[in-house]
């Protein structure tokens, strides 16, 4: 077994495998960029170097610096997470070059998978099912629209070299191809470097069923179960359990086979997922299943395997790569109870669901019987708009599939997160779902429930507004008595709010950014805030930052702060045409220029974010002025763009 481990990863998955690493007496190596300096991951390792600044193009993807960094640390392998370097084979061979051990699969194997096109052509050589589709050479997009007719409408576009959900565009009808196909290719060439796609056929009620595979390097392999993974968004994994809703132990075995028949053809060796979708329409059948991809690395819902199985996966990772053989046999790794993981997301529902950065004023998980925390950030920490902004895992497990969802769903409702926005009231509103809890879902149940979900524009809550208002208030009052040295009287706080009835006072706010009005009324038992006649939530948490209060009830976050008239009406009369950054990302394509016309809703321009494209559109008809941007160029949250001018309005 190796004594020593370089972690060329950050933020959960690193803190993950650091763990492990110890339990297993080795020494070990985290990397950082700059923004990591205080994370989790480099205070749970044994030693930590810095690799480079922010961005991970100059850091974590650096494959010289990270080779240097563990010759120079003397490791003996270096376990790559998931993301970031974990596909790359260059790296494989760089580290076997280096004389280092690369915990994953040889890099022949990265590549045979590498590319969405090759894996489907040599699966379908190995007599596994394939999503019926066209993944050849021809990229004119006149052939590619007349592949997509023939295959049959709604189809899905892929990219070659996608990942994460990235580069894919489903097409509902032929006449909406052409733009779809622009769009794939264009987030493909910027995301991977690479904009070739494929063409499939989009499987109706699609249900994402993975087989988790392990080889050795003695020829061994077996399967450790399947997942389901059909909660998504954008086709991103939301919510991922064990076993799969509806699954038999003869689909499963032929599910598995497959899968290890797939592992085989590609001389797999260590940790690997092959990702099947599956028609759902008339529940799992062995005969509705195809093979989309195969993920040559440790996948994110890693630990409801580890949960069903009672094995530690990153452990069978270091004993293969060490060269030992696979711990167990097929026949002693049967699935018991059932595990479910929600991905924490600091993002907003309410608003699209764009990632929402920032400190973490506060952090509790959770935590209770049959919960596991995986996460890489701690109370204080700043989600930053560099990486994947994915707070936890939030991992249950439980005898059977309704006690272990409502045991999510509790321990999600006992999560505590003030600063970023975050997704916790639609994950646990997601376990709660009744046609979830019924097993009657496939990928496109996001979507189609978003308003029962709450992941819609909310109205404000009030009850946690006051509630705010109220600890302002109190606040206020002290500060107050502090300088008079005196009691508190509500007349000593007229020089910030504005004093309206006989002990009567208002109180402007800003809730979540927007001006609101409280209204204090002094009882004889104590002053009492309402908001549009809504009391404050007492059990509602209240964090006091020093200029806001961010008050949480139900997971959902509401942030007060007092108003001063003056900011306020500079805020307001911001709202008019001027086309903001809604959040740190990167100018992908400028659709307009000064003084084009536009319509309501035309698109001005393309941002990349974090994860995904976002279109800007026009709020209304106009003319665009104050371009202030090139294609490609980098822009902070709420940096001004351009501005729309409504026309004059014509007056008869
Ligand atoms: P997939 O969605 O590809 O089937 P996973 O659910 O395991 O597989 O997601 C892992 C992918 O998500 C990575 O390949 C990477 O593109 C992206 N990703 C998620 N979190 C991170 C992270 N912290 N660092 C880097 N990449 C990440
Ligand atoms: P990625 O590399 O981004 O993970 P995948 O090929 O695994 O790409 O697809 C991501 C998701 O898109 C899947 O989990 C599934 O929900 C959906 N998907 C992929 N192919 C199809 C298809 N042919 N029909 C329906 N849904 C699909
Ligand atoms: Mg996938």
């Amino acid at each position: 077994m190796f004594s020593s481990v370089l972690i060329a990863n950050r933020g959960e998955i690193a803190c993950r495998i650091a763990r492990t690493a110890k339990r297993l007496g080795m020494r070990t190596i985290a990397v950082y960029s700059d923004a990591d300096a205080q994370a989790l991951h480099v205070k749970l390792c044994d030693e930590a170097y810095r690799i480079g600044p922010p961005p991970a193009t100059e850091s974590y993807l650096l494959i010289e610096r990270i080779i240097e960094t563990a010759l120079a640390s003397k490791a003996d392998c270096i376990h790559p997470g998931y993301g970031f370097l974990s596909e790359k084979p260059d790296f494989a061979e760089a580290c076997v070059d280096a004389g280092i051990a690369f915990v994953g699969p040889p890099a022949d194997a990265i590549r045979a998978m590498g590319l969405k096109d090759r894996a489907k052509a040599l699966m379908e050589k190995a007599g596994v099912p394939v999503v019926p589709g066209y993944h050849g050479d021809q990229q004119e997009p006149k052939f590619l629209k007349r592949k997509a007719y023939e295959i049959g409408y709604p189809v899905l576009i892929k990219a070659v070299a996608g990942g994460g959900g990235k580069g894919m565009r489903r097409v509902e009808r032929h006449a909406d191809f052409d733009e779809a196909l622009e769009s794939a290719m264009r987030e493909a060439g910027s995301a991977f470097g690479d904009s070739r796609v494929l063409i499939e056929k989009y499987v109706s009620a699609p249900r994402h069923v993975e087989i988790q595979v392990f080889g050795d390097s003695h020829g061994n392999v077996i399967h450790l179960n399947e997942r389901d993974c059909s909660l998504q968004r954008r086709h991103q994994k939301v919510i991922e359990e064990a076993p799969a809703p509806g699954m038999s132990a003869d689909l499963r075995d032929t599910m598995g086979m497959a899968a290890v028949a797939a592992a085989k053809a590609v001389g797999y060796v260590g940790a690997g997922t092959v990702e099947f979708i599956a028609d759902g329409a008339n529940g799992l059948r062995p005969d509705g299943f195809w093979f989309m991809e195969m993920n040559t690395r440790l996948q994110v819902e890693h630990p409801v395997t580890e949960m069903i199985t009672g094995l530690d996966l990153v452990e069978w990772q270091f004993r293969v790569a060490a060269g030992e053989k696979l711990p167990k046999s097929q026949s002693e790794v049967a699935p018991r109870g059932h595990a479910v993981e929600a991905r924490l997301y600091a993002e907003d529902p309410e608003h699209g669901f764009l990632p929402s950065t920032g400190k973490l004023l506060a952090l509790d998980f959770g935590k209770g019987d049959g919960v596991r925390i995986d996460t890489g950030v701690e109370a204080g920490a700043e989600v930053s708009p560099y990486y994947d902004p994915m707070i936890a895992k939030v991992i249950v497990h439980a005898p059977a599939r309704e006690a272990a969802l409502a045991r999510l769903a509790e321990a999600l409702e006992r999560t505590i997160v003030a600063g970023p926005k975050t997704n916790l009231t639609f994950l646990a509103a997601l376990c709660r779902a009744p046609d979830f809890r019924a097993g009657d879902f496939d990928t496109g149940f996001i979507d189609r429930n978003l308003v029962q979900l709450g992941a819609v524009a909310q109205e404000p809550d009030r009850a946690a507004a006051a509630r705010g208002a109220e600890v302002l208030l109190a606040r206020e009052a002290a500060r107050i008595a502090r300088r008079h040295a005196g009691p508190p009287s509500p007349w000593d706080i007229a020089d910030a709010f504005q004093v309206s009835g006989a002990r009567d006072t208002t109180m402007p706010l800003l809730v979540d950014g927007k001006p609101a009005m409280a209204h204090v009324a002094y009882r004889p038992q104590g002053a009492v805030v309402l908001i549009d006649g809504v009391a404050a939530e007492p059990a509602a948490i209240a964090i006091e930052t020093p200029g806001s209060v961010h008050v949480l009830r139900g997971g959902r976050q509401t942030v007060v702060a007092l108003r001063d008239f003056e900011s306020a009406e500079g805020a307001e009369a911001d709202g008019d045409g001027a086309i903001r950054a809604p959040m740190h990302g990167k100018i992908l394509a400028l659709l307009v220029e000064n003084g084009s016309k536009v319509t309501k809703g035309q698109r001005l321009a393309v941002i990349e974010a974090m994860k995904m494209e976002h279109a800007l559109t026009a709020p209304h008809d106009g003319t665009v002025s104050e371009l202030s941007v090139t294609a490609g160029s980098q822009i902070a949250e709420g940096a001004k763009i351009m501005a729309v001018t409504a026309p004059e309005e014509k007056k008869d």
